[in-house]
Order: structure tokens, then sequence, then C-alpha cells
């Protein structure tokens, strides 16, 4: 049987391990023992007895892959080289998947965690905030918006700021969903700061570009993610893009490679840096990888717009398509039936 080694348990890297153990000898690498529902920590935040929902350990859905708990220092042209525990293993492969994804501030990603430490990492979280009273969140963006909603959907008592470097909150929607999202956080009395920047941090008080000093009882940095790609950097420097994220081809292979893949988060491409976008490439890689070894035509991986849920709380939302936008209850249960679809293939 051939080896597929996948680097990454994400929704790219469990998504292609539980398809092709099957026909393959597969290895799922990663960091974590568990697969996690990301987009969901935020409601956990507030809501933490919907942990148990978000989780599935990597052992519960894969059958015969192989688990190696560990983080990726290095890959070749043959091998990934892996820390587990205190031991250097060197995992040859005739495929390898790169699905690493990329990493965001704490609580929202975490690394090399056990499934029951990051449950205890988020409780503890639930904890702070539970006993704060001003609240501030830096950076307006989806996650930014999010969590607001969340916390000001759960709690009556906290005062939150919202610090936007932009002149508008989620400002890569359109106006409709940018002017929903304002109005339904100031209506609940959220305060929002356009147009500034934290610049620095002094013994707990946040300072602004315009001198603005708020000294919150906790804070979120909800500011943009970076890839996990150190891995890489030794012996595939020139397969980084400038911000280094891996330069791929129609068909997902990193350039240059037939038999290298690169999905999720962590693939150069002009796309949002979504969930289902790291599901549609692990579909396509899946079926690349099959039709390489039955001699068949690879399938070209499409950019194309995607529906966008935004949640608002339990009970709100914002849904993007295109230039569409369709606000309310429905896409605030959307979300839900979502986590709930995905999280039954993990079960
Ligand atoms: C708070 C938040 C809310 C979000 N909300 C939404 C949403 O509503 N809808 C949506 O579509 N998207 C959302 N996203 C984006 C979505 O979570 C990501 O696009 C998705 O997780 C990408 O999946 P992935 O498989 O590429 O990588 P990841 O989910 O990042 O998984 C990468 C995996 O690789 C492992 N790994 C990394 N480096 C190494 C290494 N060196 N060795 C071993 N293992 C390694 C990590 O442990 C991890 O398990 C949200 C993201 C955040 C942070």
């Amino acid at each position: 049987m051939k080896r597929v080694v996948v680097i990454g348990g994400g929704f790219a890297g469990a998504y292609i391990a539980k398809k092709l153990e099957n026909y393959f000898s597969v290895t799922l690498i990663d960091a974590k023992n568990y697969f996690e529902f990301t987009p969901s920590v935020l409601k956990v935040i507030v809501e933490p007895s919907h942990i148990k929902r978000i989780h599935a350990l990597h052992s519960a859905y894969l059958n015969k892959a192989k688990i190696l708990i560990g983080e990726v220092k290095q890959v070749t042209k043959k091998e990934v080289i892996t820390k587990c525990k205190d031991r250097i293993m060197k995992i040859v492969f005739d495929y390898l998947v790169i699905a690493s994804g990329t990493k965001y501030q704490y609580p929202f990603k975490e690394q090399n965690l056990i499934l029951a430490t990051r449950a205890n990492s988020l409780k503890n979280c639930y904890a702070n905030l539970f006993k704060s009273k001003k609240v501030l969140i830096i950076g307006g963006g989806v996650v930014g918006v999010e969590l607001a909603a969340e916390i000001i959907g759960k709690y009556k008592d906290k005062d939150i700021t919202i610090i936007e470097s932009n002149k508008e909150l989620i400002e890569r929607t359109p106006k409709k969903a940018r002017e929903y999202a304002r109005q339904f956080l100031t209506n609940k009395g959220v305060k929002i700061l356009f147009r500034e920047k934290l610049v620095q941090i002094k013994k707990d008080i946040f300072i602004t570009d315009k001198g603005v000093k708020i000294k919150p009882d906790i804070s979120f940095l909800c500011t943009g993610i970076t890839p996990n790609f150190k891995f890489m950097q030794k012996n595939f420097y020139s397969k980084l893009n400038k911000k280094n994220y891996l330069k791929v081809n129609d068909y997902l292979q990193l350039i240059g490679y037939k038999n290298i893949f690169a999905a999720g988060d962590i693939a150069g491409l002009n796309e949002e840096k979504l969930a289902q976008n790291a599901e549609n490439h692990a579909r396509i890689i899946v079926k690349n990888i099959v039709n390489l070894e039955k001699n068949k035509s690879l399938i070209h991986y499409k950019q194309k717009p995607r529906i966008m849920v935004i949640s608002l709380g339990r009970y709100n939302g914002i849904l993007n398509y295109k230039n569409f936008v369709f606000t309310g209850i429905f896409p605030g249960f959307l979300k839900h039936a979502i986590e709930w679809k995905t999280m039954i293939k993990y079960r």
C-alpha cells in the first residue's frame, strides 16, 4: 500500500485522513490529539458546556490511519521529521499533504495540547470573562464581531469596547452586512472606536494611536492569522510566498511536486481563509491522489465566492454570498446546523 502522510488534523487534514485511510497506509501527524470545530470556540467562551460538542479525538473517527501526536520539525522530498515527546521520528511518504493551517491568538486556537488541557484552558477563559466587567476586543473583523455578539448575548452587565483600525466592522463584506453588524452591536451598548489602532500596553492600560487609554479587566486580540510554515523553511524555502503560505498549482500540488499537496489555510490561494474552503481543498486532493494512482487526469480546484455565515450570538446572524446579504434568525441557526453537520462526521 502506498504511504500517505498528512500534516495537521484540522478541517482539511482530518477529512483527508478519514477519506483515504481505507485505500492507503495513512499517517496523520498533529500537534494536538483532537479535531476542533474552531468557529464555535467563540460560543464556548460564554457557554463552556458546549465544549464537548466541538471536539473529537482523532482516535474516535480514524479506524485504520496511524495517528502521531507530535510537532513536525522538517520536511524533505521523501520524509517528514517529527518530534514526538522526546523522540525524533522520520516518516517516509509516497504522498504528502500539508494541512498545517494557521495560528490565531489565545483562546481561539492553541497549539501542542491534548484535549483535556484545551478544555481546561477554555473553561479558564470562561471563568475570567465571567468575573470581568470591562471587556476590550482588539479587531473588528469577523472574529471580533462574533465574539462581541456572543458576550453581549449572554451577559447584560459587560462593558464592551472594540478597537478597529478601519472605518467599518467586517470590512470585506458588503455595506448592508457591515451596517447590520455595527447597528446590532451599538444598539446593545457595545462601544466601537473606529480608525484607531492599539499602539501600546503599559501596566494593563491599552493605549491607542489617538491617545485613548482603556484599562480592561479582560482583553481579546482578534487581529488575524499567521501560517504554520516553519518546517518547510529549510528545504522548501522557494515554495513559500511572501506571506509564508505555500505556493500551489491548480491541482493544489506544491509547485514543482506531483506527490506533495497543500490544503486549507496554509495553501497560498487568494481567497478567504475559511473552514469550508479547507474542506473543498481536501475533497479535491483526495480525488487527485486517487486519480494519480489510477493514471487519470487531475481535477482543478476552482476558487469561487462562498456563502459566508457570521453569527451574532445565538439567535441572529448575517449570511453573505457575493453582494447578497440576508440577516436575522436564519443565519444564526445556520451556523449551529453547520457545526452539527461537521461534527457528526467526526463522531
Ligand atoms: C475564532 C475563529 C472563528 C472562525 N470562524 C469561521 C467560520 O465561521 N466559518 C469558516 O468557514 N471559517 C472560520 N474560521 C476559519 C477556520 O477555522 C479555518 O479556515 C480552518 O480552521 C482551517 O482549517 P485547516 O485544516 O487549514 O487548519 P487548522 O484548522 O488551523 O488546523 C491545522 C492543524 O495543523 C496542526 N499543526 C500545525 N502545525 C503543525 C506542526 N508543525 N506539526 C504538527 N501539527 C501541526 C495544528 O495542530 C492543527 O490541528 C474561524 C477561525 C477562527 C480562529
